[in-house]
C-alpha cells in the first residue's frame, strides 16, 4: 500500500478504493511535542477497536464522521478527507495545560463546558489559537466553524453518556475534522481522525484514577492496563497482546 503521511501514532495509506484511506495505528506515544518518545507495545492495537467502536457508536446519531470499517489489530478503512489544521479540546474538568496555563487546580469541575482551539502545527507545538487567528488565517470559513464547534458539544454529550455507563468520567478530549469532497466540488466537514486514550482524558468515576495516555506523560505507568481495562469495560474482544507483563 502506497504511504501517503506518517504521524507520531498513525500512519495512512492510499486506500482500495477512490476516496479512501487505511489508517494504521502504530505503538508509538510522544508527549510534550514528541520531546518524551517511546514505544508501547499493543497500545495501536487497543486504540484501534476502542475508537472503531467509539465511531460506531457515533453511528446511533447523525453526526457524520470519516470511519468505514475496521479492516484488522491495526487498520481501520477511513473516507479521505482534507484535514483542517485545527485542533478542537472540549474541557470539562480541569486538566492537563489548561491548569499549567491558567493555574487551575487539577480535578476542578468547569462551571460550562470550555472550547479551545489549537494550531496543528509540530514546529510551533500545536499553540493555542483564537477564533479571530483561525479566521485571520483563513484555516476555517464561519460555517464550517460553527458546524465544528456545535458537532464537538453533541460529541462532548455523547461521550459523556456513553462513558457514564461503563463508570469513567470523561474529563476532555481533542477532536480534528476534515473536508469530505463529494463529485460535484461540494463539501461537508465530517469528524476525523481518531477518538481513544490517546486524545482523551478518562478517570475512573469513583476512584479519579486515569485511565489515558497522562499515564505515558507522567510516568505513572500502567497504561496498557489502564486502555485494556476501558476496552473491557465496552465489552471489546481485544485480540490476544504480545505484551511482556
Ligand atoms: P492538553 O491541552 O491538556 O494537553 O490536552 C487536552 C486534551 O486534548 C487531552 O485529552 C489530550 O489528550 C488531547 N490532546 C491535545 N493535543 C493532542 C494531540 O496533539 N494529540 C492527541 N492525541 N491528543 C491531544
Amino acid at each position: 500500500m502506497k504511504l501517503l503521511y506518517e504521524g507520531k501514532a498513525k500512519k495512512l495509506f492510499k486506500g482500495p478504493q477512490k476516496g479512501t484511506i487505511v489508517q494504521y495505528f502504530k505503538d508509538d506515544a510522544t508527549a510534550f511535542n514528541a520531546q518524551k518518545k517511546d514505544t508501547v507495545i499493543g497500545k495501536g492495537i487497543i486504540n484501534n477497536y476502542i475508537s472503531s467502536r467509539i465511531f460506531q457508536a457515533i453511528n446511533q446519531t447523525d453526526i457524520p464522521h470519516h470511519f468505514i470499517k475496521r479492516l484488522s489489530e491495526r487498520e481501520q478503512l477511513i473516507k479521505e478527507v482534507e484535514i483542517i489544521p485545527i485542533e478542537i479540546i472540549i474541557r470539562k474538568v480541569a486538566a492537563g495545560t489548561i491548569c499549567k496555563r491558567l493555574g487551575i487546580k487539577e480535578g476542578q469541575v468547569l462551571p460550562n463546558t470550555l472550547v479551545e482551539f489549537c494550531l496543528k502545527n509540530d514546529e510551533l507545538s500545536d499553540p493555542i489559537i483564537s477564533r479571530e487567528h483561525i479566521e485571520m488565517m483563513q484555516l476555517a470559513n464561519n460555517f464550517e466553524m460553527e458546524t465544528i464547534i456545535s458537532t464537538a458539544f453533541r460529541i462532548s454529550d455523547f461521550l459523556t453518556g456513553l462513558f457514564s455507563m461503563i463508570q469513567i468520567q470523561l474529563i476532555d478530549f481533542k477532536l480534528e475534522f476534515g473536508r469530505f469532497y463529494n463529485s460535484n466540488g461540494f463539501h461537508e466537514v465530517i469528524l476525523a481522525d481518531e477518538i481513544s486514550p490517546d486524545s482523551c482524558r478518562l478517570w475512573d468515576i469513583k476512584t479519579k484514577k486515569k485511565l489515558d495516555k497522562d499515564r505515558f506523560r507522567r510516568n505513572l505507568g500502567g497504561l496498557i492496563e489502564a486502555y485494556t481495562d476501558i476496552a473491557n469495560r465496552m465489552s471489546i474482544k481485544l485480540p490476544e497482546l504480545n505484551v511482556e507483563k
